[in-house]
Parts: C-alpha cells; structure tokens; sequence
C-alpha cells in the first residue's frame, strides 16, 4: 500500500493542487492530511474543501485550531496571528464545524501520524533537535510516527538524523510542508511511504508559487506572508 503523507498547506491552493496532481501519477491508495490546512495563505476554504474531497484521514493542526477557537493566539508571531484573525472571518460556518470534529492522532496501518508530536499532541511541540526527538521516541510504539509542523523535511532514527527508513528500526519522520517551506526551498513537500517494501521518499515539486503569492498579498494578508513563500523560510 502506497501512503501519501501531506501537511502544513496553510490556504495555499496552488500548491495543494499541484501535490494531488503529483499523487495522481503515483498510485497512491490513501492520504493522510496531517493538518494546518489553514492559516497564512488566501484560499482556507478552497483548500478545505480539496483536502475533503481527496484525502482518506485528516487531522488536526494548532493553525487549524487557532482559527475555530482563538487558542494559544497570544503564542504566535504578529503576521501568523494576523493571518489567524483574517483566516476566521473567512472561514464558513461548515468549515469550523469540520475542524472541531478533526482529532490529533491516527494509527494506520500499524503507524501513527500526528501534526506536532507524539508527545502531548495537543501542546503542539516542536521536533526540531536529536534531543527532542529522542524524548518523543519515548510517547509512542509504532516503528514509525509521521509529523509536520516545522515544515522542514527530515527523518530522525533513534539515535541520530537519518536518509531513509529501515526495517527494525524506529522514526520520526517530517514530511515538510506543502505550502509554506521554510527549509530554504520554496518547492513544496510531502511524503510517500510504502508499506509493503517499507520505503519513504521525500517529494519536492515547484509549483506556481508566484500566483499563490499574489493572493496573499491581494487579500491584504501580511506582505510578508507573500514574500517568505517566494524563498522558502
Ligand atoms: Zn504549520
């Protein structure tokens, strides 16, 4: 089975469609949507929509919540609280209904996935140092937990950062983000896993960033929510 794992797309549509035109073309059996499919970007409800349509589990992310509850607001930067507020009035009354009923974790096939960490999924930890990943190794059992969140790409194995994933061995492994890359790479990122040769592959693609920038800045959104998109940070 063919596991396409997405995250963080953050209102951005261009991307969003460019990602499921990909996975179209690779035969992929399920997608799991691992969350903050709002937030910062123009089209929320065009996005939520598209994720519903296509994708098989969804779950939820702190932007997602933010949005229907206004929690944690006070944590986020000016332009993401900003976004967050914008991202309120926009959103539809089916649209927040949608998103209260997402839950934080999914164990499928044998592997979990949520947005943040498998550690208090609902605090929305960062997994971002070998230190931080090596504590959350602790909070789960599956031979793999699949994250997004700090919207970088990268796997961690349980005693260091690792390329691929492996048989008898355990991981944490971020997909990045389709819609707000912040590793220096404005391509957007998802994951594949295959569950039968027991294979992860990143997957990069560009997309048609420029337009999904333009919406952002035209919706009156901060203009630097347009800008970071462009290079990826
Ligand atoms: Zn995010």
């Amino acid at each position: 089975m063919r596991i396409a794992i997405i995250s963080d797309i953050h209102s951005n549509l261009e991307a969003l469609e460019k990602t499921l035109e990909i996975i179209k073309q690779k035969s992929i059996d399920e997608i799991v949507c691992l969350g903050d499919i709002v937030g910062y970007g123009a089209n929320p409800n065009e996005c939520l929509s598209l994720v519903k349509e296509t994708t098989s589990h969804i779950l939820l992310g702190n932007h997602d919540e933010a949005a229907i509850s206004l929690k944690q607001i006070e944590d986020f930067n000016p332009y993401a609280r900003n976004a967050v507020l914008w991202t309120t009035n926009q959103l539809t009354e089916a649209n927040k209904e949608f998103l209260r009923s997402l839950p934080y974790k999914l164990e499928l096939n044998g592997l979990l996935f949520t947005h943040a960490s498998p550690f208090e999924p609902e605090e929305w930890h960062y997994i971002l140092s070998l230190a931080e990943a090596e504590n959350n190794f602790n909070f789960f059992q599956q031979p793999i937990c699949f994250v997004g969140h700090s919207h970088a790409p990268v796997i961690f194995s349980e005693d260091f950062w690792a390329r691929e994933v492996v048989r008898d061995k355990r991981f944490i492994v971020n997909v990045g983000s389709v819609g707000q890359p912040r590793d220096l790479n404005w391509r957007l990122s998802f994951g594949i896993f295959e569950t039968g040769q027991w294979t992860y592959e990143n997957i990069r693609s560009e997309y048609d960033v420029q337009t999904a920038s333009d919406k952002i800045r035209n919706a009156g959104l901060p203009r630097q929510l347009a800008e970071r998109i462009l290079i990826g940070r």
